[in-house]
């Protein structure tokens, strides 16, 4: 009910936006799960370019600002005994080697360690994915993982690409990856059983998901593949690359707005998977962009110039 008639105002506010915007404080943050703060919005001018925040004392998640990106990626970095992995670099033009650096040195003390190697891998080859990478190339004690699906293959030995999926060992701590092709080719996930979080990357947030027309199938495979993981697995939280939603249902903050209040929080349960599932359902032989509670469905023409949604696909027929 109460869903309802913030709907109804939502639409009332559709139909009167500056008058709305003025006369409406901004929807509360929802408390994470997982998070003590709310990640920051891009509203501080002296917010530092990364927002980090502990899961546990091994488990870090960072947040690339607004300030500095409108997509204001969210980059994981999680410590094994004898070896660390960074997944995904974010947007450049940021000094993220030295954040990450700052971290390790953190750990590294904490632990009464000299060092530990570090790898650095992508959820997929997006340019808000990889932007940071060229920081890394002169680091000691690093490794990178390419950006196509025969280099991230070749690198954790996924012989079977896009099947199969690899563990790949931390030191008393390993994570298990597979291929999740849909949103880009070399799309993959990071399943850690510490924390039971799947590190879902673009294919899996609070946001638009997007894929091209043709790759619906595709798409949809991958979710079925994520479905059959995560009850295999136990999974509880997918923590993914981007927060695009408001913390009230169905409403997104549009592109490229520089600065937020009221987002949806970072986490999402394991049943968002059968959620997104039957929307794919729904979706059928019809990909049009489709609004949900917690996430969007966004089919688009590989070039949209001169297209409008929500019917892309089916204006390219
Ligand atoms: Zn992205």
């Amino acid at each position: 009910m109460r869903a309802t008639l913030v709907r109804a105002a939502s639409v009332i506010c559709a139909l009167a936006f500056a008058a709305c915007q003025a006369s409406q404080p901004p929807p509360p943050s929802a408390p994470s799960a997982l998070f003590a703060s709310q990640w920051n919005g891009g509203l501080d001018p002296a917010e530092p370019d990364f927002h980090v925040q502990a899961i546990d004392a091994n488990t870090l998640a960072m947040r690339q600002s607004l300030r500095t990106t409108f997509e204001a990626p969210f980059l994981y970095l999680i410590f094994g005994k004898d070896r660390a992995l960074l997944i995904d670099t974010g947007v450049e033009g940021v000094d993220l080697r030295g954040e990450v650096d700052r971290q390790i040195e953190a750990w590294l003390q904490a632990n009464g360690r000299e060092h530990i190697m570090l790898t650095v891998m992508h959820s997929h080859g997006h340019a808000d994915h990889i932007g940071g990478d060229s920081g890394f190339e002169d680091r000691p004690y690093t490794e990178i993982v390419g950006h196509t699906p025969e280099q991230v293959a070749a690198f954790f030995e996924l012989d079977e690409w896009p099947a199969g999926s690899a563990h790949y060992e931390l030191g008393e701590r390993t994570v298990e990856l597979f291929p999740t092709p849909g949103h880009h080719p070399s799309h993959v996930m990071v399943f850690d059983p510490a924390t039971r979080i799947l590190f879902s990357g673009d294919t899996v947030y609070p946001g638009r998901l997007y894929f091209q027309c043709g790759k619906l199938p595709e798409f949809r495979e991958t979710m079925d593949k994520v479905a059959e993981f995560a009850v295999a697995n136990d999974v509880q939280w997918l923590l993914g690359g981007h927060v695009e939603m408001k913390s009230l249902p169905g409403e997104t903050f549009r592109p490229q707005n520089p600065s937020r209040t009221g987002e949806h929080v970072l986490e999402l349960p394991a049943s968002i998977i059968g959620e997104i599932q039957d929307a794919l359902d729904g979706m059928a032989e019809r990909p049009v962009v489709s609004t949900f509670d917690e996430f969007v469905l966004f089919p688009h023409p590989a070039d949209p110039r001169g297209k409008q949604p929500p019917n892309w696909c089916l204006a390219e027929e």
